[in-house]
């Protein structure tokens, strides 16, 4: 993006900006950009961005850490986790520190390599870690598809996968203060932009997806406050080289046909009514849940982390008296700062508020 560019949009934001906005992002690559291009800096002070849910790693609760950790620790068992997972820490370990121990954690980069994991060993059992949002949950869903038409029965998923918009209208529930959301690209990518309509019918909040570039982030910003200051609540999409109104439908069907929506527990959100995946019952083979009976206590928090207020959007990283003390993305307490995308590492890498840390 060009300084004259920027400065025009960050001048129109400006013009906009005579009412105080509290804009949330509920997208981890969202938080991760505002924070490393410096975006809070170039916006006048009537402005706060807030971060809310959007990291996956960092709404996933602590119990799910502990059960896949008992998992790892079943003897001939593969476990398969996309990269951030394996350093959250749950009640008493973490998968990393499992994998130091001996047990077979593997970093996938995408689910389907957790089915060339499960023809490479026939002798053992794989355990995909499912989580993140509509953006991941087509991968999943098909890796369970290509699994039972091969009649594989050494590969389950241990499912955490998340939608976006019941925990958006809890938050605005909750009584969250919030003007707009800037909406996740990525999500709206499968989703289309129907998904935030309802929202903006039955809330005082204005919805704009924008992408992740800093003039797609400043044009989202510019868009929510257009919104507000008419004072009617749109759905705008700011993304449209990405995001269209229909998204994906192909990829929410084969959704549909593997997964059910259920109640699910969201880290610092509690539980959320309709706001989980869970594997229907014609594939109950491979859903790790019910596959092994392994039990787990619900897990705390530890103690001092502000994770769960932090990602309901009522306090900042430096809020928290752990933050870059007993906190740092080298030795991370809580899930905020365990995440590339996450609230706590973004604010500790790139700087907070003011973009200068
Ligand atoms: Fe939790 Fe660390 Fe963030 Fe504090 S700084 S809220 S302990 S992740």
């Amino acid at each position: 993006m060009t300084r004259d560019r920027t400065e025009a949009l960050r001048a129109a934001i400006v013009r906009e900006a005579d009412l105080p906005a509290a804009l949330m992002e509920i997208c981890g690559s969202h938080t991760m950009a505002i924070s490393r291009l410096g975006l809070r800096s170039l916006l006048p002070d009537s402005i706060r961005l807030i971060s809310g849910p959007g990291c996956p790693v960092c709404v996933t609760e602590i119990s799910y850490i502990d059960h896949a950790v008992a998992l790892s620790r079943r003897p001939g068992t593969i476990i398969a986790t996309y990269g951030d997972l394996v350093r959250v820490p749950g009640s008493g370990s973490s998968l990393e520190k499992e994998r130091a121990s001996g047990a077979d954690v593997r970093i996938v980069y995408s689910a389907m390599q957790a089915l060339d994991m499960a023809r490479d060993n026939p002798d053992r059992q794989v355990i995909f870690c499912g989580i993140g949002f509509e953006t991941t949950t087509p991968a999943t869903a098909v890796l369970i598809q290509t699994a039972d038409e091969q009649s594989m029965d050494n590969l389950t998923v241990l499912c955490a996968h998340k939608r976006m918009k019941p925990a958006m209208k809890a938050l605005l529930d909750a009584g969250t203060k919030i003007d707009g959301f800037l909406c996740p690209g990525h999500v709206s990518v499968i989703t289309g932009m129907g998904l935030y309509e309802e929202i903006c019918r039955d809330y005082p909040v204005a919805c704009t997806v924008a992408g992740f570039e800093a003039e797609d982030i400043l044009l989202g910003i510019l868009s929510l406050m257009r919104s507000i200051r008419s004072g009617k609540n749109r759905v705008r999409n700011a993304y449209p080289r990405a995001v269209s109104r229909e998204g994906n439908p192909k990829a929410r069907g084969i959704v549909d046909e593997v997964f059910e929506s259920c109640d699910a527990v969201w880290r610092g959100l509690g539980t959320i009514s309709g706001s989980g995946m869970a594997v229907r019952d014609r594939y109950v083979g491979f859903d790790a849940v019910r596959k092994f009976d392994i039990r787990v206590e619900a897990g705390k928090d530890p103690a001092g982390c502000r994770c769960g207020e932090i990602l309901r959007g009522l306090c900042e990283p430096a809020e928290c008296p752990l933050f870059g003390g007993r906190c740092t993305p080298e030795n991370p307490v809580g899930a905020c700062m365990v995440s590339s995308e996450g609230t706590c590492a973004a604010w500790y890498t790139y700087g907070g508020r003011d973009g200068r840390g």
